[in-house]
């Protein structure tokens, strides 16, 4: 039974870590997939970690280690989803429902080697295939992976919807389920604007854009594989049964959208090399030690004074900090720069939508609005149909409600 030669209707669901928090909340997951399992040819579920098992697992780390080796650190976060699925498939037995966990190195789910943040390389489908010839719901565990040297990865944080993806892509399934805390995607995180409206669809393109720029709502590398594998997603709630978010291709409904949402990130610091000598070839010796330690720069700007000295400020994940650090405080001294400076209480503001090519003004109502309310602006980025803008973390809540105001975003 190959699945791309079938004719079986396939469905792929994931259930997030507060969808599956609980003993109580896992029977309920066992409940919906009851329901569901008779609607379907074959289904494959996948899972987080329970609640927020994922940090408390971290913090065991950081308890003995300021820096742990991140192979170490995959081998105990990948324990998080082997608990949830081994429960879920102990729960759906109860309810009768024949149903078998699978860790990724059973199937396999192969990966490359970057710890902490690998990428699905291939997935062997066999096992589960014949897993559904048995009537059985196959539960994998989301989030890890395996590499071809049988050394244990995980794919990042919130990498479960990835797992969901890729296997959804693998499968030929019909699509993806997504189930979470919420009814879907909205025009900006409901937990912070109770404004903000829930989206019927969304395109790939805004939804990559969203989740790239802190919209936990997708793991930002499953909406690039769905695009890539033309995997449609349905993200919905696994507390009701109310019409959730598409994700797929744009059609022209879609196209009218000015813009899709607002979203935030507090999870970037900031960066300043002072007084750097402006001369050719200076600004790669600062970036080069970070790119050998695998540390994405994202936002860079530089300001040239009249003493033939520049300053360099740019943006890095939050958690590379003391390690960014050290590598530029040294290539600071090297290069005769004045000094460094850093801050981790930023946040980046972004509003994204397809409609601002052919729309201009955007960025202009966006400085606007955040100037009305008071925000000063540290950087600014752009991109076809995103602008993002680097504020004083503090005023975070208060520059996507404005924002979303601004825009008309709301219901
Ligand atoms: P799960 O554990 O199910 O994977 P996550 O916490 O990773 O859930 O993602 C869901 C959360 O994403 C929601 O609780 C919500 O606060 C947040 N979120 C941020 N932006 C959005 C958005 N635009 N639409 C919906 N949810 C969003
Ligand atoms: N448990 C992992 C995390 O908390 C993966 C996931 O939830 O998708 O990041
Ligand atoms: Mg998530």
């Amino acid at each position: 039974m190959a699945a791309q030669k079938r004719n079986m209707k396939i469905i792929v669901q994931k259930y997030g870590g507060t969808s599956v928090g609980t003993a109580e909340r896992i029977k309920n997951v066992a409940q919906r997939i009851a329901l569901r399992r008779n609607d379907v040819d074959a289904l494959a579920v996948v899972v987080s970690a329970m609640g927020n098992e994922t940090d408390r697992l971290l913090s065991l780390a950081r308890n003995v280690a300021d820096f742990p080796s991140l192979r170490e650190q995959d081998v105990l976060l990948a324990s998080g989803e082997q608990v949830s699925a081994a429960l879920l498939a102990i729960s759906l037995a109860e309810h009768g429902i024949k149903a078998r966990s699978f860790l990724s190195f059973q199937l396999p789910i192969i990966t490359d080697k970057k710890h902490a943040g690998a990428q699905i390389k291939e997935i062997n489908i066999s096992k589960l295939l014949q897993s559904f010839q048995e009537g059985e719901v196959a539960v994998v565990a989301g989030f890890q992976g395996i590499t071809p040297g049988c050394e244990i990865t995980t794919l990042g944080r919130g990498g479960s919807d990835t797992t969901a993806v890729g296997l959804a892509a693998a499968l030929n399934a019909n699509y993806c389920e997504i189930y979470t805390d919420v009814e879907g995607v909205y025009t900006c995180d409901p937990k912070v604007y109770v404004a903000a409206r829930k989206l019927k669809r969304i395109s790939y393109e805004s939804m990559m854009e969203l989740a790239g720029l802190g919209a936990k709502v997708l793991h930002h590398r499953c909406v690039d594989l769905a695009r890539k594998y033309n995997v449609k997603i349905l993200i919905c709630s696994s507390f009701n049964n109310a019409e959730g978010t598409w994700v797929c291709e744009e059609d022209e409904k879609m196209e009218g959208t000015l813009i899709s949402g607002v979203t935030y990130s507090r999870g970037e610091a900031k960066i300043s090399v002072l007084g750097v000598p402006d001369k050719p070839g200076i600004a790669s010796l600062i970036f080069i030690p970070l790119a050998e330690m695998g540390i994405n720069v994202d936002m860079i700007i530089q300001n040239i004074s009249r003493q033939n000295t520049a300053d360099l400020t740019f943006t890095i994940p939050a958690e590379e900090l003391e390690k960014a650090l050290y590598l530029v405080t040294k290539a600071a001294h090297e290069i005769g720069a004045e000094g460094v400076h850093h801050d981790r209480h930023i946040a980046k503001i972004s509003v994204v939508g397809g409609g601002m090519r052919s729309n201009p003004g955007v960025a202009a109502r966006m400085f606007q609005t955040l100037a009305r309310e008071g925000i000063n602006i540290m950087m600014i980025s752009t991109s076809e149909i995103k602008i993002s803008c680097v504020i004083d973390a503090r005023y975070t809540e208060l520059a996507v409600r404005a924002l979303h105001d601004a825009f008309n975003l709301g219901v």
